[in-house]
């Protein structure tokens, strides 16, 4: 039976999620139309607004709709960061790296946690900064130490974005209680369908569009929302349940990690319950993720955006993994993981070693 180790890829969708997409897909209604069947996709469209909001700590009013993690970064870069110095960590996801020409990176240590002396020193520098970190990383699942780098902020007057793709639905959430004044989140990488994501603001911030269209989302996101995508997204959110979850896949995962005894990038540092980065010194993670994808297995290496190219991990490489940065896999347990899982991974990952090994 197939493995589906490659959550933080994208999650396996929630049934309620899939439920209610197909349902929404029967909404005939433009949310922006003030007819009868209009005003009832408006309807779906806010109540599912209200329970993402709701869910991590923010105001409906404040929750701008988007198709993704992507654009909810991009439009946070270019709208909140507008007459700012655009500071980020160096292992950031391309998604926020690439939004923006003339972004400065900020080192981490080698637990890949941001470097705040660095971070001190860079806001210390003068000029009004927007700070972008992510919540957790997407290939070692290393949380940064977001109240420290939000104190700071404040002090400086910086404002945080927090890329919480990773962390929603994964551990406890709040923008509030971050301390952020921004989060992006993404449908598809908590259960929900591909997309749809969202950008919450702190109440109070305004926010310039990016694409300006038809005025919808309060003016800050043009365009028609993809309603049975944002339904989905909603319902998923409604059916997390880290408190539970969350124990149940750190026990796996911790389990394979003692089992292959192998190194394991930002093992120091406190990480998502779900992810793992190990190393197999010697071997392309290339050359890893198609042996186990061969026998049944789905991980993966580098960058998992990089859609079908592997490339040795930038991210990785900010970490001072050298050569190793290259030799590392992630294993990231879906929400829905069987219980035999870390079981069978550390069989299918000893016959592989074997395998190479006789290969020489
Ligand atoms: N940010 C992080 C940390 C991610 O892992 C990803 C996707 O891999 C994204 C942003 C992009 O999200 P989306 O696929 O919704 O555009």
């Amino acid at each position: 039976m197939n493995l589906y180790l490659d959550a933080n890829a994208t999650e396996p969708l929630r049934p309620a999620a899939r439920q209610a997409v197909l349902e929404a897909l029967d909404c005939l209604g433009n949310p922006s139309s003030v007819h009868a069947e209009g005003r009832a996709a408006r309807q779906l469209l806010e109540r599912a607004r209200g329970t993402i909001a709701t869910r991590f700590g923010g105001r409906a009013r404040d929750l701008v709709f988007t198709a993704g993690a992507t654009e909810a970064n991009a439009l946070a870069l270019h709208g909140l960061g507008q007459g700012r110095r655009l500071l980020a960590g160096a292992t950031e996801h391309p998604a926020i790296l690439r939004a923006a020409p003339g972004i400065e990176t900020l080192p981490v240590l080698a637990d890949g946690t941001i470097d705040l002396a660095a971070l001190e020193r860079a806001l210390a520098q003068g000029g009004p900064a927007l700070l972008c970190l992510m919540a957790a990383h997407n290939e070692t699942g290393v949380l940064h130490p977001l109240a420290e780098a939000a104190a700071l902020c404040r002090a400086h007057g910086a404002l945080l974005h927090v890329d919480a793709v990773q962390m929603a639905g994964r551990l406890p959430l709040d923008l509030a209680a971050l301390g952020a004044d921004s989060l992006a989140l993404s449908a598809h990488k908590l259960g929900g369908p591909k997309g749809a994501g969202a950008l919450l603001l702190r109440p109070g911030l305004d926010l310039p569009a990016l694409l300006p269209g038809g005025g919808q989302e309060r003016g800050r996101r043009g365009g028609t929302e993809a309603l049975p995508a944002i339904a989905g997204f909603a319902a998923a959110v409604a059916a997390l349940d880290p408190e539970s979850e969350a124990p149940r896949l750190a026990a796996l995962r911790d389990r394979i990690e003692a089992a292959l005894g192998l190194e394991t990038a930002g093992a120091g540092a406190p990480r998502l319950p779900n992810t793992t980065c190990l190393v197999l010194p010697g071997v392309a993670a290339e050359t890893q993720v198609i042996a186990l994808d061969l026998a049944g297995a789905q991980v993966s290496a580098g960058a998992a955006c990089s859609s079908g190219k592997v490339a040795a991990s930038a991210a990785l490489l900010a970490m001072g993994l050298g050569e190793k940065a290259g030799h590392a896999i992630r294993v990231s347990l879906p929400w829905n993981a069987p219980d035999d899982a870390a079981e069978r991974f550390i069989a299918l990952h000893r016959a592989m070693q074997q395998r190479l090994a006789r290969r020489g």
